[in-house]
């Protein structure tokens, strides 16, 4: 009994030992850059963006991402001092109250040595009274902002323009999807974007102020008066340089309470998002834009703030009928097409398909596969088209398959 007790003990142990990498923090991700998201205290849900933010940066691969979180409004500060120097980028997801001093210089002086900021969306309502700070973030909305803080920002006639008019700084119209418009096609954040792309429901900021100094304004978004907008250009995408340092800022991101955030989940906003962190943390992007990036028209959206994996992708198109929405199978497409130089990622994709093919889907779904596997189907695929060719539904589509896949043989 002693021994069994023991034996106990020791598996106990060895799970224990087992499952501590799993809970052990972000910096066990095997990333070129460490990122630091800054939160705690928000009038947005941080509790829901923040690690959203973390999920959308650790993406990418490039990144391992820690989080410094505040203590809650109203609590003591004085020993909030997150360490800035260990990090390639900060990113603010904060809005609350003030850092202590120490922690406030520690930032300006990360900045101005050359360090990477992202600001997100209401991260600019924060410290309307911390001049250096608005220097960092460029412009800023809320907190009694005014005309003290800055001109506006607009694109009029062709070009960026300043207006130093009085008024209240930060609004938004009702939430909808509105056309992002790059103004600066050559920056490497939005190098190879479509000029103009539609994103998702979103707050669209507008009547943002602040210094605007060293600001390049990447994107701005129309804000229609017929959404209770301003009727103006507003920015929606800048850079900042504060010091050496390197500042992205996007408006873009409204985020609060649960359930589906579709200003998030827009490959728009995820794909600057990387690309603007990238930049704000090495000077330069290395990353591609994706095939399911938005157009002018289309909206384009990852629910899990990524590409699906080919297994997500055939179970989502398993229940296909016409008339539902096809960007599963657009995107298998997608994934086929880019596969087509890769012969070991080729095979691995006919062997799911085939394996797809056996299973319960609709007919929809399997013509769909069928169609694909033409293109890229060997031998292997042959008995499953055999079998389909007995199914009135598949029939017509597998002796396609099986005349094109013998052809690519035989020639
Ligand atoms: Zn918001």
């Amino acid at each position: 009994m002693k021994t069994i007790f023991r034996s106990i003990f020791i598996l106990i142990i060895a799970i224990g030992l087992l499952a501590i990498p799993a809970c052990q923090n972000d910096s066990e991700i095997n990333a070129p850059y460490k990122a630091l998201i800054v939160t705690g205290q928000n009038n947005h849900s941080w509790e829901a963006s923040t690690p959203i933010l973390k999920e959308i940066l650790e993406n990418t691969q490039l990144f391992a991402c820690d989080i410094a979180k505040s203590p809650a409004q109203g609590e003591d500060m004085s020993d909030y001092s997150p360490i800035f120097t260990d990090y390639d980028v900060i990113v603010l997801d904060y809005t609350g109250d003030a850092w202590p001093e120490k922690t406030q210089t520690a930032f300006l002086e990360y900045v101005d040595a050359g360090g990477g900021v992202v600001v997100y969306h209401a991260a600019n309502n924060a410290f309307p009274d911390w001049k250096e700070f608005n220097k960092v973030i460029g412009l800023g909305g809320w907190g009694d902002r005014n005309e003290k803080n800055g001109p506006y920002v607009r694109w009029k006639n062709g070009e960026i323009t300043r207006d130093l008019s009085s008024g209240r700084a930060g609004s938004h119209g009702e939430q909808h999807a509105f056309v992002v418009t790059i103004r600066e096609k050559d920056h490497p954040i939005t190098k190879g974007m479509p000029e103009t792309w539609l994103h998702a429901q979103d707050e669209l900021y507008s009547e943002l102020r602040g210094p605007a100094e060293n600001m390049t304004v990447l994107a701005t978004a129309f804000a229609d008066t017929a959404k209770g907008g301003t009727g103006e250009n507003e920015p929606a995408l800048m850079t900042i340089k504060y010091g050496e340092g390197r500042v992205f800022h996007t408006t873009l991101g409204h985020v609060t309470g649960t359930g589906r955030h579709p200003a998030v989940e827009c490959v728009g906003f995820i794909v600057t998002l990387q690309r603007g962190a990238e930049w704000a943390a090495t000077g330069d992007v290395l990353q591609e834009i994706p095939i399911a990036f938005p157009g002018h028209n289309s909206l384009s959206s990852w629910d899990k703030f990524r590409p699906y994996t080919l297994d997500e992708l055939l179970e989502c198109m398993e229940e296909y009928m016409p008339g539902d929405s096809r960007v599963c199978l657009q995107d298998l497409s997608n994934m086929i097409r880019k596969a087509s130089t890769d012969t070991d990622k080729l095979k691995a994709i006919e062997l799911s398909l085939i394996d797809f093919l056996k299973d319960d889907a609709t007919d929809n779904a399997k013509n769909y596969v069928l169609k694909e596997l033409s293109l890229i189907g060997t031998k292997a695929s042959i008995p499953v088209l055999e079998k389909l060719m007995k199914d009135d539904d598949t029939k017509e589509m597998a002796r396609f398959a099986t005349e094109r896949i013998t052809n690519n043989y035989t020639n």
